[in-house]
This record gives C-alpha cells, structure tokens and sequence, in this order.
C-alpha cells in the first residue's frame, strides 16, 4: 500500500463545495477520507503551504497529432504538456492521419496512451476521413474506446447528415462535439471579418459562419434530443443563441479557449502567426460576451484546443500558415489572470469550469477529490511569477502567442492516480 498526506494546502474541490486549509489524503491511487495513526506513519508527505490543492485539470479539447505528425506532437510529449500544466485527463481529436474513423488507429491511440504520464481519451469521426459525405461506423468506434464523436477542424456541412450523426450518437451514448464553422462563408479566411481584416488585407472570416451552424446545432439536439456540445465558442452572437437554448432547455454545451477569452484580432497587426487560429481571435466585444457567458452558466466549460504545428510550417505568410497553437502549460496562469484577476470570478469557480464540469460534459471519471476517485491532483501557487519559454517547455512545438511572457500562477506538482508525474519543472 502506498500513501499519500497532502497538508496545509487551501483545498478547492468544487464537487464537493470544499474551499478550505485542509488535508487530501490518498490510499493506493484513490483519494480516502482520512490515513490511520500508522499509514500516516509510512504516507508520503507533501506541505502544500501557500499552494491551491484542487483536483487535476481536465480539457476535454487537445490535438496530439498521433499517429501521422509526430514531428509536431506525440500521445507522450503532449501528455508532458499536459501535467506540466496541471491536467491529469485529456480528450484527443480525431484529425490524426489516418483520420480516427476506424476501429485499429483507436487501438493504436489507447496503446500510446498506456505510456503517457495523465489520462488520454481517444474521439472518433462523425464522418469517414472527415470528409462529410458518409458516416464513419459510430457504433464499432464506440466499442473501441472513443468517448465523443467529432470532425474537429471541419464541420459537417451537410444538415441531413449531422441529423443523422446526432441520431447514431445519440443511439451508441456518445456526444458530439462540433467545430461549428459554415465553409461556404470563410473560404481562404484567415481572420476575423471586420474592419481589422480591411485594413490589413486580409481574408476575413465572419462571426456568422459560426452563429449559422451553433443555431443549426441547437435546432437538432432540439428536434432529436441529442447532447451537442459546441467546440470553442468565439462569437458574442453564438453565445447569445447558447444563452436562449439553456433557458429552452435544449440538451447542449459549449466550451470557451483561454486564447478567446484573453485576446482580440488586434493583436494580428504583427502578422505573427502565432495568432492565427481557427475559428480567429474576434473583437472586444466579442472576447467580453464569452467572460460573461462563461460566468453566468451559458457556456460550461475552458478548452485548450492545444493545436501543435512545427515552427517551418508556422514561419510562413500570415495566409499559408496552418490554424492553431499550443496551450496545455499556460491555460491556468492565462484563466487566473483573465477570469480571476481581470473579472472577478470566483478562485473555486474557475477550478470547477477547469475540472469537474469539463469532465461532466462526457461524464469522465475525472474532477474531484471526493473519496473513492482515481486521485488525480493538480498543486499550483497562484501567486509565483515566472517566465514562460517555449525552448524550455514540454510540448514538441512553439507556437504560442505567450512564449517569453512573465505569467502569474505556476503548476508545482501533478499527481495522476496518486502517483506524482510532475514536480518543480520536472517530469518524474
Ligand atoms: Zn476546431
Ligand atoms: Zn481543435
């Protein structure tokens, strides 16, 4: 039996309305109420004094490019990411190549998985290749180990086809998460449509592309039932229409990037494409409505959308460059600033839209510290400063717009079924 007696640390576990100095104790990978005179004896001791103990950060949106561009990111180097940031449970895309739309590259994914140092859950495809024109088989997916079905990166474009996605995946228990982007609307965009795009010549992407297929969403989990959770929400109008549908009743969810919370398409005036993601950075109207659903229930949850490219394919021209950026290691320190510090959220309720409802939305075993659960820790100091640098970070890549940026709030230790897998900068 091995233990574990985490004392003195400000306890949040928002699952079980726990915010107090306190202890966590942990028996053989699960979290107990309490050690006997002797296992106290033999636990091992950590003195989290002026640390936040909370449970493991869950994010249920990550691109981990394994198999077909492990030049980019691999199931271990992004799981390294992840604990280094904090989070113990993490749901892969499909957009691997091959494509997650068969039952031997799910094999092939939980096999990489069984060596990654937190909890790696594969999705599969709505459709074949992500290609939107037939369905991938849901059911054998299922079977093999996918926990939500999507074609992250693309939409179904097609209605009769989602109609019929969301039926199947209703069917097999599996939500659908959607990228919800019209592409007859934003061909060769490459950022937000607007009077920035005008002025700096480039391909704009309407905020009502994503409005068209997150109302388009809303109408079918109303019309069959189905949950459909709406991947990284970037618009104030999208956020608006989720606002109507949870006061309607309607089965769907939605997550906010740190990115979108923290920046606008201002920051493209550099042509740093570091900046450049999919859907684009919005106004500061738009980057206020996504705090403010996110603070009144609208929207559920914070995802990375940790999307990993090698720098040769970054370096490009603002237009050729691919979408995304990394985000698993400043995720925290980027929703402490923003949420905590600049909108006066609630500590214990950031944790909680970073842990237990993440993991609610695909019903995860994940996100609390209540006794009997796997004992997935997260012990950050939301107070120290340090420099974030790419060069000397866990992810294979470097495209994030906060590399050589001071941050607030660090990552000490990262405990997955109570084993420590990261501890002052190092993997263990
Ligand atoms: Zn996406
Ligand atoms: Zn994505």
């Amino acid at each position: 039996m091995s233990f574990f007696w985490i004392k003195n640390g400000r306890v949040i576990d928002p699952a079980s309305k726990r915010d107090a100095t306190g202890d966590v104790f942990i028996a053989d990978g699960r979290f107990v109420k309490s050690l006997s005179a002797t296992q106290r004896k033999s636990a091992q001791v950590i003195d989290a004094k002026g640390l936040v103990v909370c449970p493991g950060l869950v994010d249920i949106h990550v691109h981990f490019r394994e198999p077909g561009q492990t030049h980019k990111e691999t199931i271990l180097t992004g799981s390294q990411a992840a604990a280094a940031g904090g989070f113990t449970t993490v749901v892969c895309m499909p957009n691997t190549s091959p494509p997650v739309d068969n039952t031997g590259t799910v094999e092939l994914i939980k096999n990489a998985a069984r060596l990654a140092p937190v909890h790696v859950y594969p999705t599969g495809c709505i459709t074949v290749g992500m290609k939107g024109q037939s369905l991938a088989p849901h059911g054998s997916l299922q079977k093999a180990g996918v926990v939500a079905l999507t074609d992250d990166g693309l939409c179904v474009q097609s209605n009769e086809l989602m109609h019929r996605a969301v039926e199947y995946a209703k069917m097999f228990g599996l939500t659908i998460l959607d990228h919800c982007q019209d592409e007859s609307m934003t061909a060769k965009a490459v950022m937000n449509e607007g009077v920035v795009s005008t002025r700096l010549g480039l391909t704009g992407w309407p905020h009502a592309a994503e409005d068209i297929i997150v109302a388009r969403n809303i109408i079918l989990s109303r019309y069959t039932g189905a949950h459909i959770h709406m991947q990284h929400i970037s618009s104030a109008h999208s956020v608006e229409l989720m606002r109507r549908a949870k006061r309607d009743g309607v089965n769907v969810t939605a997550e906010a990037t740190p990115h979108h919370i923290a920046l606008t398409e201002e920051s493209l005036g550099t042509y740093d494409t570091n900046f450049k993601m999919n859907p684009p950075l919005r106004t500061e109207a738009d980057r206020k409505a996504i705090v403010a659903g996110l603070k009144d229930g609208t929207l559920d949850c914070i995802g990375t959308d940790h999307a990993p490219h090698a720098p040769e394919e970054k370096d490009k021209e603002f237009d050729y460059a691919p979408n995304g950026i990394i985000g698993l290691e400043t995720a925290l320190p980027v929703c402490l600033d923003v949420l905590v510090r600049q909108s006066k959220f609630k500590l214990g309720f950031v944790i909680d839209l970073m842990t237990r409802k993440t993991a609610d939305i695909l019903k995860l075993p994940a996100g609390t510290l209540s006794p009997g659960a796997a004992a997935d820790v997260c012990l950050f100091d939301p107070e120290e400063k340090w420099l974030y640098d790419t060069y000397g970070a866990f992810s294979r890549s470097i495209n994030s717009p906060w590399n050589k940026q001071q941050m607030k709030g660090r990552v000490k230790t990262t405990i997955v079924d109570g084993r420590i897998v990261y501890a002052n900068g190092k993997m263990v």
